[in-house]
């Protein structure tokens, strides 16, 4: 298939992290009755980590030999791949760590990525134990692919790692509350957006984003920015330089410092939690506290009922949220639903996501959108925002996408 990158030479050598509480708890019986004969058949040997705690995963990932390891895989939901993500470019040799292939094994009850890299092999959608042979072939196969990543920093300078999803509003609200109905595994959010849909709200706040098309004809000659010393890790650099040269300002934001450094060493703020100092800088981002920039859109409407930003097709196992979506397309998918939506059209608009048909069902409190960057504003002084299904600190939030910063074993 295209757009593979490289392939997991054999024999090799996994690390395989294992949430014992993902999901209805059977990550690890799961993993045993389905996935070790598949693996050892395909030649792969791997260590199996039981994670103990919130975090166990960051730290593991943070802290590891990675050059110990062929791929470092999960089997989990999405939020355990969130803090390996996060943990891989909280290290010094982020730029080398974050090329580290992943993999995906579904044993939560949030399995986006898992069911995106299935959709994207074109094979007939399936869930549950389906999904997860699917994904065990997948890492039997050895297939590597490039993964966008989305930067996303926060109002306390605070900045994450993201490869699926930044939401606020219904969508947000359902992720969380339907934490509580994990038990009934996958259909949790179908559960969580009926409840939701009794006492549906509206979201006051602002939206503006950076148009995909509109950033890349501001595309300039190739600058030579260079902000490492580490000329070995030559496709993470040649991507973050392709995005510095689709931005002609890029060197004044460079000098801004939007809301991260490059220089890991800045001063910490007494009582703040740590800062993701690493990583590439934010070359399309300008400060929260400014204006975005003038050829940024900025939309008229300042209720809605839910704002998504998806860079990967599904938002669960059964929720299609871009369709168009795939594992490297350098866009962030921004749909959001303004209010005036009745609860009925609301409905009729996820039982849609389960096909991915809803966008083209001409709703016309939908509106969907392409970009490269955007920033929120809520207005509210309490709410919920979420960062590929895990709560982040509530308030204004902005992020740019960054195309082909990690690699996947797909296909
Ligand atoms: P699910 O899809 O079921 O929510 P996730 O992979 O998202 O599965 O995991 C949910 C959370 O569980 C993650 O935030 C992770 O930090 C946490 N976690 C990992 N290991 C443990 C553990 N042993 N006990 C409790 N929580 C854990
Ligand atoms: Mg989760």
């Amino acid at each position: 298939p295209g757009g593979v990158c490289a392939e997991v030479r054999r024999p090799c050598r996994f690390l395989v992290l294992i949430n014992p509480q993902s999901g209805k708890g059977q990550a690890q019986p799961m993993f045993n009755n389905h996935i070790q004969h598949m693996l050892q058949e395909a030649d792969i040997t791997y260590t199996i980590k039981i994670t103990e705690r919130q975090n166990h995963a960051r730290e593991l990932v943070r802290e590891a030999d990675l050059s110990q390891w062929d791929a470092v895989v999960i089997m989990s939901g999405d939020g355990l791949l969130f803090e390996v993500v996060n943990g891989l470019m909280e290290r010094e040799d982020w730029e080398k760590a974050i090329q580290t292939p992943l993999g995906v094994l579904p044993g939560g009850s949030g399995n986006a990525l898992a069911a995106s890299i299935h959709y994207y092999t074109g094979a007939q959608p399936v869930s549950g134990e389906e999904l997860l042979v699917s994904c065990g072939f997948m890492l039997c196969k050895g297939l590597v692919s490039h993964l966008d990543l989305t930067s996303v920093c926060m109002a306390s300078s605070k900045r994450l790692f993201s490869f699926l999803s930044l939401a606020w509003g219904f969508v947000a609200d359902v992720d969380i509350e339907s934490e509580k109905y994990r038990y009934v595994g996958a259909a949790r959010f179908t559960l969580g957006t009926l409840v939701r849909l009794t006492s549906l709200r509206v979201y006051k706040g602002k939206l503006a984003y950076l148009p995909a098309e509109e950033s890349q004809s501001l595309s300039s000659p190739a600058q030579s920015v260079s902000f490492t010393n580490d000329s070995n890790s030559s496709s993470v650099h040649s991507s973050v330089h392709s995005h510095l040269s689709r931005n002609s300002n890029c060197q004044n934001h460079l000098l801004h410092n939007s809301c991260n450094s490059n220089n890991a060493h800045k001063p910490k703020f007494n009582g703040e939690p740590p800062v993701t100092t690493q990583g590439p800088p934010d070359s399309l981002l300008v400060p929260l506290d400014q204006p975005v920039p003038a050829h940024w859109t900025v939309v008229t409407e300042e209720d809605f009922v839910l704002v998504m930003a998806v860079y990967q097709s599904h938002l669960a196992e059964d929720l299609i949220a871009a369709p168009a979506s795939r594992l490297k397309d350098g866009n962030i998918h921004l749909i959001y639903v303004k209010a005036g939506i009745s609860r009925q059209a609301l409905l009729r608009l996820f039982l849609a996501m389960e096909k991915g048909t809803h966008l083209s069902t001409n709703c016309p409190f939908v509106v969907y959108v392409k970009v490269r960057a955007l920033r929120l504003e809520p207005y509210s002084p309490k709410g919920t925002i979420t960062v590929d299904g895990e709560v982040v600190e509530y308030g204004p939030v902005q992020a740019q996408i960054y195309d082909r910063l990690a690699r996947i074993i797909a296909g």
